[in-house]
């Protein structure tokens, strides 16, 4: 059966008109994962489901606490809640924080909703077996706990950084990866963009660094996304392209591509 990704946000930090922040839906052999939920894909994870409430979501995993990557959890939340009572908890594999972000969302009077809605697994963890796939995860650097997600099934091997800076345990995240999606924030390419305390360029990757872990792991296909706002991509796509000589992608919301 084939498989497929579909982009759902390709923005790091906040979205871009019309564009929206990271999240990914893998389907494999009729099971379908959602990678991330940052701001605004929810309504295109939708479009790709055919249902308003999340109808055929097999799993969720989000990688950290950051809004640009898990607030629109909170949206599916609210979807389950309200138009999908009496369905089944859907399996959600994410960082402690995660919760923590969902909680801060939520009246207290309202109780633990989150906790009726989904059936929530750690990250990062041992091996999980989630449907069709074997879930292995790994801490990675970045502000808060973020969890790297390696997704490995007969004939197709999946490796997703979320937010990240350069660590040797990417090499081993990524290795022999039918797909590698790494996040290409490129913080700096723009010479206006201005410094905010507590920045560290150590904690994300550009197109170059990016193109590194690829080359180093020997993935098959590179997919560059997470981009800051404004950045000029096909600059990054350059960047990359110098050092990974394999098939280069840039996400695009609503591109849906065939993995195999
Ligand atoms: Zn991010």
């Amino acid at each position: 059966m084939a498989s497929h990704l579909t982009v759902l946000g390709s923005c790091g930090a906040w979205p871009e008109a019309g564009r929206s922040c990271s999240g990914f839906l893998l389907e494999h052999d009729g099971f379908r994962v959602v990678l991330d939920l940052g701001y605004g894909t929810l309504p295109r994870l939708f479009a790709a489901l055919g249902s308003s409430v999340g109808a055929g979501i097999d799993a969720v995993i989000v990688t950290h606490r950051h809004p640009d990557h898990a607030v629109d959890l909170h949206a599916l939340l609210r979807a389950r809640w309200y138009g999908g009572r009496g369905e089944p908890p859907i399996p959600l594999y994410a960082p402690s924080g995660v919760l923590d972000l969902l909680a801060a969302l939520e009246d207290p009077d309202d109780g633990d909703r989150a906790g009726q809605v989904f059936d929530w697994h750690p990250l990062p963890s041992s091996d999980y077996r989630i449907g069709p796939f074997r879930l292995l995860s790994m801490a990675l650097p970045h502000w808060v706990p973020n969890a790297g997600i390696r997704l490995e099934a007969a004939g197709l091997t999946l490796a997703y950084t979320g937010d990240t800076g350069v660590d040797p345990a990417l090499a081993e995240l990524a290795l022999d990866a039918d797909l590698l999606i790494a996040e290409a924030s490129d913080r700096y390419q723009q010479s206006t963009t201005p410094q905010v305390p507590g920045d560290d360029p150590n904690l994300h990757l550009d197109g170059r660094r990016a193109a590194e872990v690829a080359s180093a792991a020997g993935v098959k296909r590179l997919m560059l996304s997470h981009f800051w706002p404004g950045n000029d991509r096909a600059a990054t796509a350059r960047a990359a392209a110098a050092i990974f000589d394999g098939p280069l992608l840039l996400a695009d919301e609503g591109e849906r591509i065939t993995l195999r």
